[in-house]
């Protein structure tokens, strides 16, 4: 009961890649860099090991970015070729490549990684892949007809690849859609179709996990001008709920998202965010299990999972190595204090 796990990304030691900065390129390169994301890996499965957590991640050591690890490999699309694009609803503007042809998945991207991370260590192994939609946000169409169509051509992509990796031991296969809730009206069109092509068949658990954002400055700034309760939730949920997906993310952490909203996830497990992603102070277990108890009058204990509200990436290690120990240690308190 109340298997506490991460929503995804944690920092990289300053040996790696410059601190505190999303995204930050490698410090290593060839055979070191290599070397190098291995055992930073490594480190992390012991920190949340020791901390008490129950479903590990690698923390993405081995990518600089959540969406480009995975498509870096991917044939049909032209890295030159930048298109000036609006993220996420105009959140970012960034330069992205563009498909250019039929996409294609050459070769198994994130094996070598997962072998490692099940070699090393005997709890349930979780693996984060961006989401059909959020890579469609995330890489300009030069190609398909349509987004929906483009998406639905990652998706089979993505499938191929989760499908290689439950062979290889993972337990839980996490698609990250932080686009699900910048458009809510295509996510209930055509998204969670993509989302449910790209799980078919799989028979280890699945999350979808969708958030407001890491905390940087222009999440915060968005976040400041969408009022005193977020809602976007209440639009996707539904349809998530009628999905194949067995586990959704939601923010409760220092979170406007009402929680009542998980009153419309009936079917699903939740990943209930009790770790605040957008401030250095470290939760105590107290806080934790107080956040838990809360979210216990809209989802039953059994279908409860302590995450972090988001990834980690941005914060400073020692801030991070805190905040994994008191949600490991928070839901261990929520285990003794309230079940
Ligand atoms: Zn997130």
């Amino acid at each position: 009961m109340f298997e506490a796990t991460l929503a995804g990304s944690l920092p990289k030691p300053d040996w790696l890649a410059e601190p505190e900065k999303l995204w930050a390129p490698w410090r290593l390169e060839g055979k070191e860099l290599e070397e190098g994301k291995r055992e930073a890996t490594y480190e992390w499965l012991k920190i949340q090991e020791e901390a008490g957590i129950d479903i590990l991640s690698g923390g993405e050591q081995f990518r600089v970015h959540f969406v480009h690890g995975f498509l870096e490999t991917i044939n049909g699309i032209d890295w030159e070729k930048k298109t000036k694009m609006g993220i996420r609803d105009n959140r970012y503007t960034v330069e992205v490549p563009t498909v250019t042809g039929k996409v294609s998945r050459p070769r198994s991207i994130h094996g070598e990684e997962v072998k490692f991370i099940r070699a090393n260590t005997d709890k349930k192994i979780k693996f984060t892949l961006p989401g059909p939609m959020t890579i469609c946000d995330t890489i300009a169409n030069g190609f398909y007809e349509t987004r929906p169509d483009m998406a639905i051509a990652f998706a089979e992509l993505l499938n191929q690849e989760a499908r290689e990796l439950e062979n290889l031991g993972v337990d839980t296969i996490q698609f990250d859609e932080p686009a699900f809730n910048a458009f809510m009206k295509d996510t209930v069109e055509w998204g969670v179709d993509a989302l449910n092509a790209a799980q078919e068949g799989l028979k280890c658990k699945t999350a979808v996990h969708i958030c407001y954002g890491y905390g940087i400055q222009e999440n915060i700034d968005w976040k400041n001008t969408l009022g005193d309760q977020w809602r976007q939730y209440e639009e996707i949920f539904p349809s998530l709920n009628r999905s194949e997906i067995d586990q959704v993310s939601l923010e409760c952490a220092n979170s406007r998202v009402p929680p009542s909203l998980m009153g419309l996830l009936k079917d699903k497990e939740v990943m209930v965010g009790v770790i605040d992603v957008a401030s250095l102070d470290v939760e105590t277990p107290e806080q934790v299990a107080a956040i838990i108890k809360d979210a216990m009058q809209h989802v039953d204990a059994e279908r409860l999972l302590p995450c972090t509200n988001c990834g980690l990436a941005p914060l400073p290690m020692d801030v991070s190595v805190g905040k994994v120990q008191a949600l490991g240690a928070g839901a261990e308190f929520a285990r003794q204090s309230l079940l």
